[in-house]
């Protein structure tokens, strides 16, 4: 069952993918046919956006195997190999397209150009609508989304522009693509490399800590790490109260720790007596 809902929700985000590519292919002979520098750029990011979500596709679609012999924790942060992807991608074109804009020498921009860069808008955002329909299709080509639709309309305006006042106006368009691009990588990386470092989630932290008091232990130390958001391990190390036999306090930790599982919240917990010294 799963395996063949698996299947079309490849296929219905593999038609979005071919959707926005269609669109990036649009736009780039907006450039080639209508020389609108502008709408190159969004070409190129249009382009990107499609290989970026291909890579997210096959990245999220392994994460979802479960744990095996060399991944006991389970598989879900290959899913983070996609955004990685997703950087490497847009860096070859942000490079790509600040070699291709070029120098602001004068060039001229036929109108025609925005009408390209609509249609590809167009296919884009009907290839969102398309992910959209699948939750983890959604979550899939989230990444540069809305932007690439104000992307197109910021190039088809500049196009149209370009074409009636100024080439510079094309010019300025693409500059302006072009940075926003470069505004994003910054703040993806920033992101991505926050989320693999192991970041704990403190609503999580004190639901378990609550937890482990409820049943009057002491929590000595507390460390849960976040595997992927909505997924979590971690340990522990708590005291059991006064005059609690280890196997009693062993039976209420496995009761706590198998109602947390079912949570995905993977916890060892280390168990100490408390003594008189303590
Ligand atoms: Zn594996």
């Amino acid at each position: 069952m799963s395996n063949m809902r698996g299947r079309m929700r490849f296929k219905v985000l593999s038609i979005a993918l071919a959707l926005i590519l269609g669109g990036g292919i649009v736009k780039t002979s907006g450039y080639l046919a209508f020389g609108s520098k502008a709408v190159l750029v969004d070409a190129l990011t249009c382009i990107a956006a499609a290989l970026g979500g291909f890579i997210v596709l096959v990245t999220t679609k392994i994460s979802l195997s479960p744990p095996d012999t060399d991944h006991p924790y389970g598989h879900e942060r290959i899913a983070y190999g996609g955004a990685l992807g997703v950087l490497i991608v847009y860096s070859i074109v942000a490079g790509a397209a600040i070699i291709s804009i070029g120098p602001p020498e004068p060039y001229t921009v036929d109108s025609r150009a925005s009408v390209t860069a609509l249609i590809g808008t167009a296919l884009y955002a009907a290839a969102i609508i398309l992910a959209r329909m699948d939750p983890i299709g959604g979550s899939v080509l989230a990444v540069f989304t809305w932007s690439e639709i104000i992307e197109g309309l910021v190039s088809a305006a500049a196009a149209y522009a370009g074409a009636s006042l100024s080439y510079i106006v094309d010019y300025a368009g693409g500059l302006a693509i072009l940075a926003y691009l470069l505004a994003s990588l910054y703040r993806e990386s920033k992101e991505l490399t926050f989320k693999i470092s192991d970041v704990t989630e403190k609503d999580i932290t004190t639901k378990v800590r609550k937890l482990l008091e409820s049943r009057k232990f002491k929590v000595k130390s507390l460390r849960i790490r976040t595997i992927i958001p909505g997924k979590y391990s971690g340990d522990a190390v708590i005291i059991a109260p006064r005059g609690t036999s280890l196997e009693a306090a062993n039976i209420l930790v496995d009761e706590i720790t198998e109602a947390l599982l079912k949570e995905n919240i993977d916890l060892v917990v280390h168990i100490d007596l408390e003594t008189a010294a303590e």
